[in-house]
């Protein structure tokens, strides 16, 4: 209760993707457009009115070239007063001398002539705005001494960019307007893939193994629907294991557990005194708890495998000298129960495995050879070294009555039996043969069985061969 209110209390803290995702949009979008339409406006009026300057300077000039044709030179300055260039010459005085047809010019002479002066006096010219308005004058020799004045309205440039904000704005709303539309559109869909699979996941949390999770909008979002169906997978696969190991142990420890406590009673009441009968009796609980010993072992022993709990430790080995070793276990089947072991074994063989491992593969083959070779008792047990001496392969074969083709396949699994009595001196669990798998596996080595209804089965192990000099490695 106490971590779900703080859960709540962090979760209601934080930030939802929507709106970070939106927030961010709009916010570099503003930054962007503002930056854009900033920098547009400057290139724009800049260039215009250098431009503007230019024309100037450059009618100026002309004029300035007409002026002894009196004619001329006024139709010329007219000319350019459509385009918004007005142009006089005037005398020292201030008073007009062209245009001809005119009289009345409403500038200050002063700060014309003060300009001109604060020029370099050798150019005698300047170009200057003022009141709004950019102006060019200079210095002419016209009429013993005159001036030229071209003023150009900066009005209808300020006109224009306004003109040109205005549109800048409605471009402006008009792509953060879309802009937001887009932003919401993707985080709305990104969201709602997130969305779907936390639905989903939280199904899962509640038990149910039959969801899917699934998005194929986007890449990022796919892969983590892959890594949670696998991981739905390997916790349905566990919880499946789990139940399976219940079911089978419980059912597996019951008999042994009953024998027990049935011989054991038998034992207080009737055999107790008969010291013959006594020891079958307590033969029978000391076999009983062997059994027991062993299912627990392999129980443990697949449950650490499963779960990757010891790895593997690699190291060099004499493999003949270890198979002999194993095979001194069995003696006692053979010494007191009648069974043969047929050894045929190359001498001084070594491979790089994990040894104890490897033992207990090698003594699951032997117990499961013992239990179902036939009526002769006879197990064969072969290591021989291939031609190339690469490679070292070991043969457990029995006698018995063989495996059929459909049951091949499945006798690794788990608990998988054929049906059959084994009433023989090593009681198997079920769980023998996956042993033998899991530890092959994480060896990356191959194995099999060859068998044949009614003749018998042999199962092989392939050993990579090393030389015996890196036995100390
Ligand atoms: P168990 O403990 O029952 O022997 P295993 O995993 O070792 O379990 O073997 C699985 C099943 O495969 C056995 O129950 C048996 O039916 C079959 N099997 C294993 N080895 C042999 C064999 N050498 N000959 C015939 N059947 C075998």
């Amino acid at each position: 209760m106490g971590t779900n209110l703080k859960f709540k209390k962090r979760k209601s803290q934080l930030k939802s993707i929507n709106r970070v995702l939106l927030k961010h949009f709009l916010l570099l979008s503003v930054l962007l457009i503002c930056l854009l339409e900033v920098i547009c406006f400057l290139i724009v009026n800049n260039t215009a009115k250098s431009t503007a300057k230019e024309r100037l300077i450059r009618v100026g000039r002309e004029a300035a070239e007409l002026v002894d044709d009196e004619a001329e030179a006024t139709e010329f300055i007219r000319n350019y007063r459509q385009d918004g260039i007005i142009v006089y010459v005037l005398s020292q005085s201030g008073e007009v001398l062209l245009p001809s047809d005119e009289t009345v010019w409403n500038g200050d002479m002063r700060e014309i002539i003060e300009k001109l002066d604060k020029e370099d006096k050798e150019s005698a010219q300047v170009i200057y705005s003022q009141d709004n308005a950019l102006n060019y004058a200079m210095r002419l020799d016209y009429g013993g001494g005159s001036y030229l004045v071209a003023t150009y309205s900066l009005g209808i440039i300020n006109g224009a960019s306004r003109l040109l904000l205005v549109y800048f704005v409605i471009v402006g709303v008009t792509v953060l307007l879309l802009t937001a539309m887009v932003a919401y559109n993707v985080s709305q869909k990104l969201s709602s893939g997130l969305k779907n699979l936390s639905t989903t996941a939280v199904r899962f949390s509640e038990g149910d193994f039959a969801v899917n999770f699934a998005n194929a909008e986007y890449q990022e979002l796919a892969d983590l629907s892959d890594t949670l169906n696998s991981v739905r997978d390997e916790v349905k696969k566990s919880g499946d294991f789990q139940r399976e190991l219940i079911a089978n142990v419980s059912h597996d420890l019951k008999t042994p557990l009953t024998m027990i406590k049935a011989y054991a009673s038998m034992i207080r009441e009737i055999s107790g005194d008969n010291p013959e009968k006594r020891d079958k009796h307590l033969q029978v609980i000391i076999d009983e708890a062997d059994r027991l010993t062993g299912i627990v072992n392999d129980v443990l022993n697949v449950s650490k495998l499963s779960s990757n709990l010891d790895g593997i430790k690699f190291k060099v080995f004499n493999l003949t000298e270890f198979l002999y070793g194993m095979l001194n276990k069995f003696d006692y089947l053979q010494e007191t129960q009648g069974y043969t072991f047929l050894v045929d074994v190359d001498a001084n063989l070594y491979t790089r495995a994990d040894e104890e491992k490897i033992g207990q593969v090698i003594y699951n083959l032997l117990s499961n050879a013992v239990n179902y070779t036939g009526e002769d008792k006879t197990v064969y047990i072969s290591l021989k070294r291939n031609m190339t001496a690469e490679r070292i392969k070991l043969t457990v074969r029995d006698t018995g009555k063989g495996i059929s083709k459909e049951d091949l396949p499945e006798i690794w699994n788990r608990y998988y039996r054929i049906k059959e009595n084994h009433a023989r001196p090593v009681k198997g669990t079920g769980l023998g043969l996956n042993i033998v798998k899991i530890i092959l596996e994480n060896h990356s080595f191959d194995f099999g069985v060859e068998s044949e209804l009614g003749k018998g089965s042999s199962f092989w192990i392939d050993f990579p061969a090393v030389p015996e000099k890196e036995e100390n490695d």
